[in-house]
C-alpha cells in the first residue's frame, strides 16, 4: 500500500516554490523556522497524514487546530458529502447556520447572538471594528505574543509568524494602522492598567491562553485583572478563542476560568476542518452589526453549508467524555515528553493547557513573549527534524503549541514519547 516515490516532495517543492511564495499558502508552513523542506501531504486518517512518498506521520499539527476529531472522522466526512450533493453554497439563509449558531450560542458562556464569517482573521478584525462601533473609541490594546489573524491592526508584536517594536509587524502595514494599536507584555497587568487609563480604550484585546507564542497560560489572576480594568474603563474585553474554542472546553476559556468576555472570536474547531469563523457576544452588542446596526461586514461565503455541515457535525462528537478524553491525552503527553528530557539531561519546559502543549527548551517558566524567543530555538529545529524523521509531525516552529485530537491513542501519545526519548539523545549536547 505504501507506494514510495522518493524524492516525491522535493520535486513538488521545486514546483510550489515556482508558482507560490515560499512554495506554500501561509508561511509557516515552508519550515524556514526549523530548516530542510516540508512533507507535501496527500491524505490524513485519524490520528496520521500520509505524505507524497507514501511516509506515514503520527500527526500533531491537526491543521493547527480546527482537527479536534482528527482527521476525515466519519460523521464529519458523512455530513459533508450529503451537504455537497444539496448543493454547496446559496448566498442566502440556511438552516445549517442556524443549527450551528444555536449550538454555539448554547456551549459559550455571556454569548445571545454571532456572526459567522470565513476565517480567525476577519473574526478578529470584525470583532474590533464592532468594539470601535459599541464604544465609539478607536485605540486598542493587545499583547506580545498574541496572534489575531492577519488584519492591519492587529499585526502589531504578533507572536509566531511575525515579531518586532508597537510598529507593524509586516511590510506594507501603514504605521496609521496600527498608530492605535497600543501593545504590552503578555501577564502585565500593571502595563495593561497603565495603558488602559492613559487613554481610552474600545477594547482589550487577548488570547485566554496565549498559543502563538507556543502554550503559555494567563498567570492566575490575569484574565480577572483584565475583566476589572475592562469594567472600570469601559473597554470591552474581546477573548480571541480561535484556538481555545470548543477545545480547552465547550465553553472555550470562558468556562475554564469563570472570567466572562464581552466579544468573543471564535473559528478553528468550529468549522471542523472546513473554514469558519464567528464573533460573538450579548445581543446588545451584536446589534451594532449591519443589517441591524450601522456596523458594516459581509461575506459571500460566509455560513457556508458545507462548513457549517462539519462545523456541526464537529462540535456533536464534544461532549464532556470527549474534553476528558483530551486532557488525559495531554496530561500523558505532558508527563511522558517531561521524563524524557529530563532523563536525557536538556533544559526543557512542558507546557499545557488541555489538548494544547509546547515542549520549550528553556529552563524556566515560559510567562511572555520575551521568554517564550529566548528558548533554544536551534535546539528546536534540530528536534523538529529528528521527530519527523522517526514518522512524527510536529508544528516546525519553537512558538506554536501542538495539537491533539479525539482520534490520537495512547499507543500514539507513548509512540510520540519513545521517538522524543531517542530524538532528545540524538541532539543533546
Ligand atoms: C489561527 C488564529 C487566528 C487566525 O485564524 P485564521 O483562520 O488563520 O485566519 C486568530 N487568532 C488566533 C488566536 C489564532 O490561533
Amino acid at each position: 500500500m505504501a507506494t514510495r516515490v522518493s524524492g516525491a516532495n522535493a520535486e513538488l517543492l521545486a514546483r510550489a516554490e515556482r508558482v507560490m511564495p515560499g512554495g506554500v499558502s501561509s508561511p509557516v508552513r515552508a519550515y524556514r523556522a526549523v530548516g530542510g523542506s516540508p512533507p507535501f501531504i496527500v491524505s490524513g486518517d485519524r490520528s496520521r497524514v500520509r505524505d507524497a512518498e507514501g511516509r506515514s506521520y503520527i500527526d500533531l499539527v491537526c491543521s493547527w487546530g480546527p482537527l479536534i476529531a482528527g482527521h476525515a472522522h466519519p460523521d464529519v466526512v458523512a455530513a459533508i458529502e450529503a451537504q455537497a450533493r444539496r448543493g454547496t453554497s446559496f448566498g442566502a439563509p440556511t438552516p445549517l447556520e442556524v443549527e450551528l449558531a444555536e449550538t454555539v450560542v448554547q456551549g459559550v458562556p455571556g454569548v445571545e447572538m454571532l456572526r459567522f464569517v470565513s476565517s480567525g482573521t476577519e473574526a478578529c478584525l470584525s470583532a474590533v471594528r464592532l468594539a470601535r462601533a459599541a464604544t465609539g473609541r478607536d485605540p486598542i490594546l493587545k499583547f506580545a505574543g498574541c496572534y489575531h489573524g492577519h488584519a492591519d491592526p492587529l499585526l502589531a508584536k504578533a507572536g509566531s509568524g511575525v515579531a518586532t517594536l508597537g510598529l507593524p509587524d509586516s511590510a506594507g502595514v501603514p504605521i496609521a494602522a496600527t498608530r492605535d494599536t497600543v501593545t504590552v507584555a503578555y501577564n502585565d497587568l500593571d502595563a495593561t492598567e497603565a495603558a488602559a487609563t492613559a487613554r481610552p480604550l474600545a477594547a482589550i484585546v487577548v488570547e485566554p491562553f496565549a498559543g502563538n507564542m507556543g502554550c503559555v497560560p494567563p498567570d492566575p489572576g490575569f484574565l480577572e485583572g483584565l475583566r476589572r480594568i475592562s469594567d472600570r474603563t469601559g473597554a470591552l474585553l474581546v477573548f480571541d478563542e480561535v484556538i481555545t474554542g470548543f477545545r480547552v472546553a465547550r465553553g472555550g476559556a470562558q468556562e475554564r476560568t469563570g472570567v466572562r468576555a464581552d466579544v468573543v472570536c471564535l473559528g478553528k474547531v468550529i468549522g471542523g476542518g472546513l473554514p469558519v469563523g464567528a464573533y460573538a457576544g450579548t445581543a446588545a452588542i451584536m446589534r451594532h452589526v449591519a443589517p441591524v446596526g450601522p456596523m458594516y461586514q459581509a461575506g459571500t461565503l460566509s455560513g457556508n453549508p458545507l462548513a457549517m455541515a462539519a462545523g456541526l457535525a464537529t462540535l456533536k462528537l464534544l461532549d464532556a467524555a470527549a474534553y476528558a478524553r483530551l486532557e488525559s491525552l495531554g496530561a500523558r503527553l505532558e508527563a511522558g515528553l517531561d521524563r524524557v528530557a529530563r532523563d536525557a539531561g536538556i533544559p526543557a519546559r512542558v507546557q499545557r493547557v488541555a489538548s494544547l502543549l509546547t515542549l520549550f527548551f528553556a529552563p524556566g517558566p515560559i510567562r511572555n513573549e520575551d521568554d517564550a524567543k529566548a528558548a533554544d530555538r536551534s535546539r528546536f529545529a534540530r528536534f523538529h527534524g529528528a521527530m519527523l524523521a522517526r514518522g512524527v509531525l510536529l508544528p516546525p516552529s519553537q512558538l506554536e503549541c501542538l495539537f491533539l485530537s479525539l482520534a490520537h491513542t495512547d499507543e500514539d501519545v507513548d509512540t510520540v514519547t519513545s521517538a522524543a526519548a531517542l530524538a532528545l539523545r540524538q541532539i543533546a549536547g
